[in-house]
């Protein structure tokens, strides 16, 4: 099963992303964490990459690519893969279009995962009590709203247009939230 899993930041994609791995047995892939895990090893990607993700801005789409490209070819994708955090631009998912066409590995489904913005804030502002990531500052915050209101929010209708876009309420507890997508798939 390839799946990926879209939605505004606090839409909850890396919990159900954790949820998805453990009950299929296929791995969960963030390009989020893999930044992070960069950045506190100070490699020359984490360097690169921190003043974006400080700001809350998008990582060049090129570096982002690479990153994925990478990873994707990585054996433990065969049985497939749940991608949180990317694509988040057109340029992206034509990206990732073209190298699963390679591979011959097209995608089954899309999840965008629904998530009204008042109940997006107020999670983010908790997230930022407990994790305290660098970039969950009210700044920053907005910020990552803002780009992924203009920059991803158009994938929703690339991903519509494709017949792969399954929509799910974000809302609710973490079970009901899982079950919706198990649901779907
Ligand atoms: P996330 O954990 O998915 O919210 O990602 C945290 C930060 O990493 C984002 O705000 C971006 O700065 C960067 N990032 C993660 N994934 C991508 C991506 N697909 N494209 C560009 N930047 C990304």
């Amino acid at each position: 099963m390839r799946l990926i899993l879209l939605g505004p930041p606090g839409a909850g994609k890396g919990t159900q992303g954790h949820r998805l791995h453990e009950a299929y047995g296929i791995p969960e892939i963030s390009t989020g964490d893999i930044l992070r895990a960069a950045v506190r090893h100070e490699t020359p990607l984490g360097l690169e990459a921190k003043s974006f993700m400080d700001r809350g801005a998008l990582v060049p789409d090129e570096v982002i690519i690479g990153i994925a490209r990478e990873r994707l070819g990585e054996e433990d994708t065969e049985a497939g893969f749940i991608l949180d955090g990317f694509p988040r631009t057109v340029a992206q998912a034509e990206a990732l279009d073209h190298m699963l066409l390679e591979s011959q590995r097209p995608l089954n489904h899309v999840i965008s995962v629904e998530v009204p913005e008042n109940e997006l804030l107020r999670r983010l502002a908790r997230r930022r009590e407990i994790e305290g990531r660098d970039d969950d500052t009210d700044e920053a915050i907005r910020h990552r709203l803002e780009v992924y209101e203009r920059q991803t929010a158009p994938l929703i209708d690339y991903y519509r247009k494709t017949g792969l876009l399954r929509p799910v309420s974000g809302v609710g507890t973490v079970d009901d939230i899982a079950q919706r997508i198990k649901t779907v798939l």
